[in-house]
């Protein structure tokens, strides 16, 4: 943004007043470290050498009151405010696009209570997720929302973008897990959400806030369902000639109200690639992993059930083994060696549909994304990891070994890609996004996701920030 001295120091200097001297940085370093998140676009604007988004000023609020305050001189100078957790999103959704305040929230780092009565923990929103998970296992309970982001996310960053872990399938999204949470509107007022969720006094109030990305106010502490330690975990890998069957006896387990923690199924391009690089399987066709957890009794029940569906539809048993396997090395695959970086050009383009859709959906994709940017010899690799009682979703990635080197060129390449990623879901029943969000990556898609009824979100913002200040640029919103 473009301030004078005079107003870039008199901002400055009263954001000092509300949150102290030491809490606002606006040096260049800061600013530089605040210029992306974990989202291929600003990583590679950066690494091509082009001036990234940047903040003007980096602000560490410790409380909601302090929140509240910042707020406030932010609509007074129209500046727009950039709720941070961990950065660790990947949809652009903290890159400040047009500069502003940076509001990291990591000071409220408060976990208020863990109350076994109720099986809930009330956490500030910049509590890390996996020391959340630590104080939890000394009590030898758990916070049952185990994404593969948890060293570096937030429990506010975790409702905000509407995440998904790893055990989802059995436990819920994270905003299944809500109880109830606090939060300071655009205009600086404090709220206070319903002590509980399921209720007949009138609509959700909570749910504007849940998944809106910081764009309809700032998420301050929230109380989560929790749960005691599984008493026992069952795991197994079966290996299936085609995704096909993998998938019904997938759909007959969900059907069969199983409630797998786990079933995580790899296309055989991933079978090929993935699973053979960080499991060392040397294997063919689809890949399934299938864990079950809680009472023993219960658990072995569940599963044996389940292996009869497996086996009905022609899966070879390959034991406990791999499937243990998966579950120690679960994050490996999401960090370095492992994981996708520059140079390559990469997006998980994931989705979620009925299961009545979800073949044609990922049959679409692949040929979409394969044969239309074949000149880029674009790689399409997928796995199917939270599945609900009515479909499932598809992690699914483009990848680009060599990538166009021009940065203008690139970004175009990768937009276009998205697009058409994203046009195909659509087209086949599925949603913009799962798990990972909207951020700047997919926000000029809302309104054809919505139609008619996006109006009445933009509307919503519109009343909600009405100076538009809310994380602007992000889920297509018009302010
Ligand atoms: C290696 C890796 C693995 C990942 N695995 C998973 C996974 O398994 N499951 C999954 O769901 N996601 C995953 N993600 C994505 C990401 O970690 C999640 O979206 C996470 O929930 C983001 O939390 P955060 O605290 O880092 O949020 P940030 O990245 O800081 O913010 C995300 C968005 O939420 C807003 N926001 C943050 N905090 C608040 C708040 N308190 N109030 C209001 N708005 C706020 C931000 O403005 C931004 O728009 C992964 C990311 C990486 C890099």
């Amino acid at each position: 943004m473009l301030f004078t001295s005079l107003e870039f120091e008199m901002i400055r200097s009263e954001l000092a007043d509300v949150v102290g001297d030491e809490f606002v940085s606006v040096s260049d370093v800061a600013k530089l470290v605040y210029a992306t998140d974990w989202s291929w676009m600003p990583q590679m604007w950066l690494d091509r050498a082009q001036t990234p988004a940047s903040p003007d000023f980096i602000v560490h609020p410790a409380n909601a009151q302090e929140i509240s305050a910042v707020l406030k001189i932010a609509n007074t100078y129209k500046i727009p405010v950039v709720p941070w957790g961990g950065g660790s999103g990947t949809q652009g959704g903290t890159v400040p696009i047009f500069g502003g305040i940076v509001l990291d929230v990591k000071r409220l780092d408060q976990i208020l209570e863990i109350n076994e009565t109720n099986l809930t923990a009330t956490a500030q929103c910049g509590v890390n997720g996996a020391i959340f998970e630590r104080a939890l296992n000394e009590h030898n309970l758990t916070f049952p929302h185990y994404p593969s982001s948890a060293a570096a996310a937030t429990v506010g960053g975790y409702l905000a973008a509407r995440g998904s872990g790893v055990i989802s399938t059995k436990y819920g999204k994270a905003e299944d897990l809500v109880v109830s949470l606090e939060a300071v509107m655009p205009d600086g007022t404090f709220v206070k959400m319903p002590p509980v969720p399921n209720h007949a006094t009138g609509p959700m109030l909570m749910n504007f806030l849940v998944g809106a990305e910081g764009t309809m106010g700032v998420i301050t502490a929230a109380t989560f369902q929790i749960e005691r330690m599984p008493e026992h975990r069952i795991f197994r890998a079966v290996l299936f000639d085609d995704l096909h069957s993998a998938l019904e006896a997938g759909r007959e387990i969900m059907l069969a109200r199983l409630q797998p923690s786990v079933l995580r199924l790899y296309d055989d391009a991933s079978t090929k690639s993935l699973v053979k690089r960080v499991l060392n399987l040397d294997l063919e066709g689809a890949y399934l992993i299938l864990v079950f957890d809680g009472y023993q009794e219960i658990a072995a029940a569940q599963y044996e059930r389940a292996m009869k569906i497996v086996s009905q539809y022609g899966a070879r048993d390959l034991g406990e083994h791999p499937g243990k396997e998966w579950w120690e090395h679960r994050y490996d695959f999401y960090f370095p060696p492992l994981t996708l970086s520059l140079p390559k050009m990469y997006g998980t383009i994931e989705t979620v549909t009925t299961f009545e859709n979800i073949e044609k959906l990922y049959w679409a994709k692949k040929k979409a994304i394969e044969e239309g940017f074949a000149e880029y010899k674009t790689r399409y690799i997928a796995h199917f990891s939270h599945w609900f009682p009515w479909g499932v979703m598809v992690y699914d990635r483009f990848i680009i070994d060599e990538p166009p080197q021009d940065a203008q060129q690139a970004i175009q390449l990768h937009n276009k890609i998205w697009t058409v990623a994203a046009r195909t879901s659509l087209a086949n029943g599925g949603m913009l996004n799962e798990h990972h969000g909207i951020g700047l990556k997919l926000g000029r898609l809302m309104r054809e996701q919505y139609g008619d009824a996006f109006p009445i979100l933009d509307k919503l913002k519109q009343t909600l920030d009405p100076r538009g200040i809310m994380n602007p640029g992000k889920l297509g919103f018009s302010v």
